[in-house]
């Protein structure tokens, strides 16, 4: 057991796993479980590659999704983006954190309630406010927290999304940079990416 941070969180547990993805790509994750996590959940932490402790680790921060990372739903881009940022940070060296806030935060069968309601035409965020859901719950305390008890003061980020960097840097976690991931369009998350586009400031470019 290691010691535990200023912030609370200390590391539990490290260990290898090998990783193989549909389309063949392998890699091998060590895999980090944490104590003390502010909101009490698994999280886990995924340190690909190999880090070099002088210079600033790739990072991305990425929301559970069960439907598009287990089950390759084409409703959202998570499992494309999630398959992406394992092999960037693997080819540079960092860290992938698996944040166990599922839709947004919102949880599972809410996520799917609002799937339910885009199939009647609303946007995702439109959906969620309609079942009295905030758009986007997610906080990134424990986040930071992990990054923390893994030695991280300062990364780069890989992400499109504004708010994972403006909240890191409110946590103390320095963002040097952030690194834009790719667009993975299909004719089914179309809507969701460009709702994604417009309405949170997301930087992707939808031909
Ligand atoms: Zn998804």
């Amino acid at each position: 057991m290691e010691s535990s941070t200023r912030a609370g969180a200390g590391v539990r547990t490290r260990v290898r796993i090998p990783l193989t993805f549909a389309d063949g790509y392998a890699t091998a994750a060590e895999a980090v479980t944490f104590d003390g996590l502010s909101d009490g959940r698994e999280h886990l932490a995924l340190v690909l590659g190999e880090p070099d402790p002088r210079r600033v680790p790739l990072v991305r921060l990425h929301s559970e999704c069960l439907t598009g990372d287990v089950f390759g739903s084409a409703r959202c881009d998570c499992g494309p983006q999630l398959r992406e940022a394992v092999e960037r940070i693997t080819d540079t060296g960092g860290v992938l954190l698996y944040l166990r806030q599922e839709g947004r935060d919102i949880g599972l069968y809410n996520k799917l309630d609002a799937y339910a309601l885009q199939d009647s035409g609303l946007d995702t965020y439109q959906a969620n406010t309609a079942l009295g859901l905030p758009e986007d719950a997610r906080d990134y305390t424990a986040a930071a927290q992990m990054l923390t008890a893994l030695g991280i003061s300062e990364l780069d980020l890989l992400t499109n999304n504004p708010d994972k960097a403006r909240q890191l840097d409110a946590l103390g976690v320095g963002v040097r940079r952030t690194v834009r991931t790719g667009v993975h369009a299909t004719p089914s998350n179309l809507r969701y990416l460009r709702a994604k586009a417009d309405h949170t400031g997301h930087t992707i470019q939808i031909a």
